[in-house]
């Protein structure tokens, strides 16, 4: 019997707003002295009211339209009751039937093939504070920091559609370099900002399933805020192996929420997954729904810019790189940006390719490395000719003038006559052998 994994996930990503999701605290929090970025609002102290922050809004719903979802035109926020120590207010403001975006898709490339993951839906929410186990005076103690408490937090759900590890892997990374693309998010899993929650069951699988259109199992179990990508992995691997070894065992598993143990690679139970009426959702009385006008949206749009694949297929377009090496280029929007700013300072005879080639192999320090510099140490490395386009262009002119019986013999079918043409063309700019392809291939254009 072999068995079909089925996986589903969540994605937390804690969006980089200046100020809080309902408060005007501000947004950073990550190394903040504990409990020094509060106010009434994210302590949940009674009477304070929630103002809900409009750049996440949009945020969120840009976030949407990157990942092709719909957008409704009406949205609301609901609260979700539960009581635990990180939660001030005993409830947190999210978003349950109304969510800001609807369904969507990312597609992704696995081992060559191409698979499209449907997003369910994206909803914003409040995140919540944070508890720190600990030990004072030799007593264990659990402290509370209530910085993070309030800062806006986007989930993105996706439909069980991977079936394997790998799929998972190259998911969330392209999810990461998207919501980098977009700038509202750094997505930093070490950090917390970005945080995963895979759902897993597998499927056991005979020869004559059909594996289009299978019965999902009727259980699933969630292993909570996974935060680096190869815990993400590893925990998979893990539920995929010990739910497989039960049911070869003759039992069945259950519906559940798992934690992950990062030091002993396992997953362990934590508590049998609740349904959504265990929180007693309700409409957030304190917020009114929220409408958005096609022209906001169709506004939003225009904010995209260019996301990683578009930009991947023009610089293989327009610059002819291989798909390996465009795909390395626009890895991070300032890479990319950064190729193309060298490119445009470029005034002589090197190619895109070389550029591309200098920025990936020798690992380029992008931050401190000014454009200009980069051209001229390419420049040097190659020996090709310090001199600008048109100087190059007269030098070869010039020569191919004074030397037409070279040209001749050349024409004639004589390689030798084109490397004597070369040699007094590289003898005339005064430096070294050049990249001397890029030359030759110039001079050729010349002679016809
Ligand atoms: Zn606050």
């Amino acid at each position: 019997m072999t068995y079909q994994p089925i996986i589903g996930l969540e994605v937390h990503v804690e969006l980089s707003t200046e100020s809080g999701m309902f408060c005007g605290c501000s947004g950073k929090h990550f190394q903040a002295k504990p409990n020094t970025n509060t106010c009434p609002v994210c302590l949940g102290l009674p009477g304070a009211l929630p103002v809900p922050n409009k750049k996440a809004i949009e945020w969120t719903i840009l976030l949407g339209l990157a990942l092709e979802c719909e957008i409704p035109g009406e949205s609301r926020f609901d609260r979700k009751n539960y009581i635990y120590p990180d939660l001030p207010k005993g409830y947190q403001i999210t978003q349950l039937d109304q969510p800001l975006c609807g369904p969507g898709k990312l597609d992704i490339e696995v081992s060559g093939e191409n698979k499209s993951i449907r997003i369910r839906r994206i909803h914003l929410e409040e995140d919540t504070g944070k508890i720190q186990h600990t030990e004072i005076d030799g007593e264990r103690v659990a402290l509370v920091d209530f910085n993070r408490s309030g800062v806006p937090l986007v989930e993105i759900v996706t439909e069980p559609d991977f079936r394997s590890v790998e799929e998972v892997d190259v998911f969330v990374k392209k999810l990461q370099q998207i919501v980098r693309y977009l700038g509202i998010s750094g997505a930093d899993m070490e950090k917390g900002s970005m945080r995963i929650e895979p759902s897993i069951s597998i499927l056991p699988i005979s020869n004559t399933t059909n594996t289009t259109n299978i019965k999902y199992p009727n259980y699933r179990v969630e292993i909570k805020n996974i935060n680096s990508f190869k815990f993400v992995r590893n925990a998979i691997a893990y539920e995929i192996e010990r739910q497989r070894e039960m049911i070869e065992r003759g039992e069945t598993p259950t519906q559940q929420t798992r934690g992950f143990m990062e030091s002993k690679g396992v997953t362990v139970a934590q508590r049998e997954k609740e349904e959504a009426h265990d929180y007693r959702y309700f409409p957030e009385p304190d917020i009114p729904p929220m409408r958005f006008a096609q022209a906001q949206i169709a506004k939003l749009k225009t904010q995209i810019g260019e996301l990683p694949d578009e930009k991947k297929a023009r610089f293989m377009k327009e610059y002819g790189l291989s798909a390996y090496d465009a795909g390395l280029l626009v890895e991070t929007k300032q890479r990319a940006e950064y190729f193309e700013k060298v490119l445009s300072r470029q005034s002589s005879v090197v190619s895109p390719k070389a550029i591309a080639n200098w920025i990936i192999n020798k690992k380029v320090d992008i931050a401190s490395t000014p454009p200009e510099q980069l051209l001229d140490q390419i420049v040097q490395s190659t020996t090709t000719t310090p001199v600008s386009g048109d100087e190059l262009e007269n030098i070869i002119k010039q020569v191919l003038s004074e030397n037409s019986k070279a040209v001749e013999d050349y024409k004639s079918g004589k390689e030798q006559a084109l490397m004597f043409i070369i040699g007094t063309v590289i003898k005339r700019i005064g430096v070294g052998s050049g990249d001397k392809n890029t030359l030759i291939a110039i001079v050729k254009k010349h002679i016809q």
